[in-house]
């Protein structure tokens, strides 16, 4: 048989099945009416007839579990609870004998129970299927409901019955099990379902009327049982087949729904949540209050209890729930790693600040970005990096005031919003952090030292939004970088242009694979004669739009972009180009500087190597510059790196020396050939025998190590002969020449005047 016949045949006894229910109904109601005298039960109507409507609903719920896959649980559990009703009732009634007053066996009780407890499994399934999140909380709230609920009918309905003091004899409580467990399912569904915010649908409408006509007949069969009236038949009965036909239409109509109707979980966040709970608990505590005073049941009194109880259960889970949430809440506002606010709560802050910010009381942001942090992950490993980004959030907390907000918006970016400053405070208090910041941490045994680039915005005035804000900010910050200037204050520009970073960083990545990349040569010279004794490569950019750059507009972006290391072999290579240009007629050696990033690769020693082979150039051509704080990042390695490539034979320099914070111990074991005394430390020496003596010391010092000492920043003839006097070996500066493009470079060096060269008055070029 093909499936579609399956369906087809299905479909027929699906119709077959409800019209076949309610024959049996109309077929009973024609026996409805008290059983003669001397039968309790008539065998056409009582056996018959009435459970001719059990084998059409069997059915029926089995087929609606097939058609509707999201109810399946449910309508399998009614189709059994049907079936054991029916073959309980199929036992029970004879066995009770013609009189009704016949014991029957105990099963024909179990099955009964059993098959209200699949009912009861059948009511949830329906439930369940509705409702888009399940939560365990939810059955609390059902559970007071349910005992609430039962609590009252126990006491004020049910109870009478139970107390043999009124003159009635007492239930035994077999027979109450049957009411009993109706409203107690009835309770259950109305609060389960109200609290889920599950609206009525036909399934649930129906099986709800169903199980009222079932409350009905067996409330019916308990009252005339108690008071020794009961005989089958009679009207109420026929509520049993009523509601057993109205469950085989229910089934009947049963469709899948169309998805997306399940009861979103936001609808249970309303006054729903509380209120049916609460109501039920109230009426508990009023059937404890009554049975203070008067004497209701036991049971009442208990259920009362046990509602109570599950209120204080709920209450419980309530506070586990909203502290759950505040938690999630919280974990969603809170910076993991450092456990500061987020972009999140710094948007939302920052709105709340502007709100009330004004020409007249301005607000501030600061947007800091740490330099070298990228070094540090690199030399050091990603997990110094974290501690000392999680360092940073104690240091600055600890100088900020109530309402001020500090923030981590990821990487190494921090935010700190200040309301009620204006620019100048916010400058002051962007130095003060900034000071903070440049104490050196500790990660790992480790000193470290991180700089740290601040932008300032102010709003209203530029900023009128936090968005604008952190786009001012963030190029002020920017510019602060690309200048080291630590701090820099955004000022609008005229034009309309933001310097987007970003497209920065896209651009130089081009670059790099491009031929916009060129290097400036600027020579260096013997103190002692004048000879040319060494050239040092700097950086250029050759952007198509915004000009040459310089290496303080090109390498912040590099760093940030995470491109120091191809930008170092760019560089080496064009570097050796150029030298393998002039070294055939004259062993000039170009330098080319390092960062932090080159200094800790352990690859470097390698590519110099190939990058020497590749030009035809022997080791001593290439010296390499590096500032001294790249290798406090990770001196070990950064020593066994240098160590390699001086045994390889290049020569290695420190850089920008007297600006660190290298001690002299550590110079000792540095493997170096020479120190370039950086320029503030050269600027006064005409003017300022301080600077004179600090330069003289330091040419000792260095000479006692058996370094060369190199002078930077010689900007003019007094200077450069000041410091020749204190020692200098070699000098490089603008006295000597500026540093000038490749092929200026060649020919400078034909003939290379200076004013350092004694009795050479001819202008720099
Ligand atoms: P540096 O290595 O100390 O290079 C010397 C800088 O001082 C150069 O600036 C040079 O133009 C400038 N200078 C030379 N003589 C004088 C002078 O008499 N007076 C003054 N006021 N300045 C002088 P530049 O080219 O802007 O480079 C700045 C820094 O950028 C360099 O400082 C170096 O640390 C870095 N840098 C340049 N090229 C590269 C590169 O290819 N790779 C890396 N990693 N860093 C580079
Ligand atoms: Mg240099
Ligand atoms: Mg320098």
């Amino acid at each position: 048989m093909t499936t579609h016949g399956a369906t087809t045949v299905g479909a027929h006894r699906q119709r077959a099945l409800p019209a076949f229910a309610l024959l049996a109904l109309a077929l009973y109601a024609t026996g409805i009416g008290p059983r003669p005298d001397g039968a309790a039960w008539d065998r056409t109507y009582d056996i018959v007839l009435a459970n001719l409507a059990y084998l059409a609903a069997v059915p029926a719920a089995w087929l609606a579990s097939r058609r509707v896959p999201a109810e399946q649980m449910a309508w399998r559990a009614l189709s059994c609870a049907l079936l054991l009703s029916l073959t309980s009732n199929l036992i029970r009634t004879p066995a009770a004998g013609l009189q009704g007053n016949e014991p029957y066996p105990l099963l024909v009780d179990a099955g009964a129970l059993i098959s209200y407890l699949l009912l009861y499994v059948a009511m949830v399934g329906f439930i369940r299927s509705r409702v888009a999140r399940f939560h365990p909380s939810m059955w609390l709230d059902g559970l007071i409901g349910a005992l609430g609920t039962l609590a009252v009918g126990v006491a004020f309905v049910i109870g009478p019955y139970l107390d043999p003091t009124a003159g009635r004899p007492a239930v035994e409580l077999v027979n109450l099990t049957l009411p009993v467990s109706d409203v107690l399912m009835l309770a259950l569904l109305v609060a389960v379902g109200s609290i889920l915010g599950v609206r009525l649908d036909r399934t649930l409408a129906l099986m709800s009327l169903a199980l009222g006509c079932l409350l009905v007949a067996d409330l019916s069969l308990f009252t005339r049982t108690v008071s020794g009236t009961y005989v089958d038949g009679g009207p109420t009965d026929a509520f049993w087949v009523l509601g057993v036909v109205v469950a085989t239409l229910t089934a009947h109509l049963a469709q899948p729904r169309a998805a997306g109707t399940a009861a979103a979980p936001r609808e249970r966040l309303g006054w729903r949540l509380l209120a049916l709970p609460a109501v039920c608990n109230v009426a508990g505590l009023v059937v404890l209050a009554v049975g203070w005073a008067g004497d209701l049941p036991v049971a009442a009194a208990w259920l009362a209890v046990g509602c109570a109880l599950a209120a204080a259960a709920r209450t419980a889970v309530t506070f586990r729930e909203v502290r759950a949430f505040h938690e999630v809440n919280l974990q969603a506002r809170t910076d993991e790693l450092t456990g500061l606010p987020n972009r999140r709560v710094l948007h939302e802050a920052g709105e709340q600040m502007l709100a009330t910010t004004t020409s007249q009381r301005p607000a501030a942001l600061l947007l800091l970005d740490l330099d070298g942090f990228k070094e540090v992950n690199d030399s050091l490993g990603h997990s110094a990096g974290d501690q000392l980004l999680r360092q940073i959030g104690p240091r600055l907390t600890a100088r900020l005031r109530a309402g001020d907000l500090l923030a981590r918006l990821g990487g190494d970016e921090f935010a700190v919003l200040l309301p009620d400053t204006g620019v100048d405070a916010a400058r002051a208090r962007a130095e003060e952090l900034r000071d903070l910041l440049l104490q050196p941490f500790v990660v790992d045994g480790v000193r470290l030292h991180v700089g740290v680039s601040i932008g300032v915005a102010t709003a209203p005035v530029p900023a009128a939004s936090v968005q604008e804000l952190l786009r001012c900010a963030d190029v002020a910050m920017y510019a602060a970088k690309a200048g080291r200037e630590g701090v820099n204050v955004y000022v609008p520009d005229p034009h309309g242009g933001t310097g987007d970073r970003l497209q920065t960083m896209e651009e130089l990545r081009t670059a790099l694979t491009g031929d916009e990349l060129l290097i400036h040569l600027q020579p260096q010279v013997a103190c002692e004669d004048g000879r040319v004794v060494g050239a040092e490569a700097l950086v250029r950019w050759a952007h198509p739009v915004r000009g040459l750059l310089s290496p303080a507009e090109l390498l912040p972006a590099a760093e940030r972009a995470g491109l120091l290391r191809p930008l170092t072999d760019v560089v080496l290579d064009l570097a050796l180009t150029a030298a393998a240009r002039w070294w055939d007629t004259r062993e000039v050696p170009v330098s080319v500087n390092l960062s932090a990033a080159n200094v800790t690769d352990p690859d470097l020693p390698g590519k110099v190597v190939q990058a020497l082979a590749r030009h035809g150039l022997p080791a001593r051509a290439l010296t390499l510059e590096l500032v001294e704080d790249t290798l406090m990042a990770d001196p070990e390695r950064g020593r066994e790196v240098l160590a390699e490539l001086r045994r390889l034979g290049v020569r290695t320099s420190i850089d920008d020396y007297g600006t660190g914070y290298s001690s002299l111990a550590y110079l000792r074991t540095l493997p170096a050939d020479e120190l370039k005394l950086d320029r503030s430390l050269t600027a006064d020496v005409t003017t300022d025998p301080r600077a004179a003596a600090i330069v003289r010391h330091t040419v000792a010092l260095a000479h006692d190590l058996g370094l060369r000492l190199v002078v930077e920043g010689v900007e003019d003839a007094a200077g450069g002969a000041a410091l020749r006097e204190l020692g200098a070996d070699i000098a490089q500066g603008y006295a000597i020449a500026r540093p000038m493009a490749v092929d200026d470079f060649l020919a400078w060096l034909e003939a290379p005047r200076h004013l350092l060269v004694p009795g050479d008055l001819d202008p720099v070029r």
